[in-house]
């Protein structure tokens, strides 16, 4: 099976390109070239978001790849503080981005925060009423699938059950690599038909001074797999990924990485060298939730 070409399907009959391109963290004329080198090189899949400030450098990349707009996938996400204003946020980010519709439009953070003081949060908001909001987006006809990012069990849980709930989000999106494997978690998406998306599947920014690094690309196990099958230890993480049914997206701004995080047809983990990563046993993350003013990973999903 051809990873590069391979797609997931959703709750919703749609079918999501299984590799994509993360630009969290991707600056300027960085951004604008990684998102045409990568769909230049087959990506048909671009992840970004509000909160990365860069939607429209994303969007100047997609124009001069040259690539018709139709064959690309582009995720963008709802900030906390845009979630008593939905529409707005969505139109500000189709706006941005120069697009006419999107692809996939995800609730960032189950975190609906005041903007006027993003260090509060809103006490006559949640995240039940901003899905409420999210599901009316459908209706306008510029947005393909809505889902949602970061949501834990308990979270899904009261999304689910809530009577205005008519929509089961396509996506959840989620940190998720050996070091956190969240197997309850995707266990529950998966018995709920909600395809989930693996981010910071390399372990996050090495050279990040405001993000945690987890070293996991330097991993003793997965460097030895990666030796033995003459691969990269990213392509590695990134298998182990696709191997799990998550759909992934690596980030990076280097030509050379970008085409290597692509090289993934022809190729798979054995059985024997699926369960060894499987069985890492180091536990550490990438993104926190000490900056929002609620708890967000609730540590239910071990
Ligand atoms: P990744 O795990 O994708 O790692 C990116 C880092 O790895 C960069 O420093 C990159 O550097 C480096 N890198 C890329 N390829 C290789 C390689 N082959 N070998 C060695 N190093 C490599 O981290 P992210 O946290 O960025 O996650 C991916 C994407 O997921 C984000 O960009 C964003 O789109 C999304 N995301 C979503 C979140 C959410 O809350 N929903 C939260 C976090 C991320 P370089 O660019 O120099 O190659």
């Amino acid at each position: 099976m051809d990873m590069s070409t391979k797609t997931f399907q959703l709750n919703n009959g749609n079918s999501i390109p299984a590799v994509g391109l993360g630009t969290w963290q991707s600056k300027d004329n960085a951004t604008r070239e990684a998102v045409k080198h990568a769909l230049q090189r087959g990506y048909r899949h671009i992840d970004t978001a509000l909160n990365y400030g860069n939607e429209h450098e994303v969007g100047e990349g997609i124009r001069a790849s040259g690539i018709p707009r139709e064959q690309i996938w582009v995720t963008t996400k709802l900030d906390n503080h845009w979630h008593h204003r939905v529409r707005e946020g969505f139109e500000l980010s189709l706006q941005t981005l120069g697009l006419e519709y999107l692809d996939l439009f995800l609730i960032h953070f189950p975190c609906s925060t005041d903007p006027n003081d993003r260090a509060k949060h809103l006490p006559d908001w949640d995240f039940v009423k901003t899905w409420q909001d999210m599901q009316k987006l459908l209706e306008t006809g510029k947005v393909r699938n809505i889902g949602v990012s970061n949501f834990q069990i308990s979270h899904l849980e009261r999304l689910l059950n809530d009577p205005s709930c008519a929509v089961v989000p396509a996506v959840n999106q989620l940190e998720l690599h050996p070091y956190n494997p969240s197997p309850k978690l995707l266990e529950y998406c998966r018995e709920k038909n909600i395809h989930c998306t693996g981010y910071s599947c390399l372990g996050g920014h090495a050279d990040s001074a405001i993000n945690a690094h987890t070293d996991l690309i330097n991993d003793a196990g997965v460097v030895r797999i990666a030796r033995s099958k003459g691969k990269t230890p990213a392509q590695i993480l990134l298998m182990w990924g696709l191997q799990r049914g998550t759909s992934i997206i690596p980030k990076s701004v280097s030509p050379g990485r970008i085409d290597s995080n692509f090289q993934l047809d022809g190729w798979n983990l054995t059985e024997k060298e699926f369960t060894e990563l499987s069985a890492i046993q180091t536990r550490a993350k990438v993104v926190g939730d000490g900056w929002m003013p609620i708890r967000v990973f609730l540590g239910d999903d071990e």
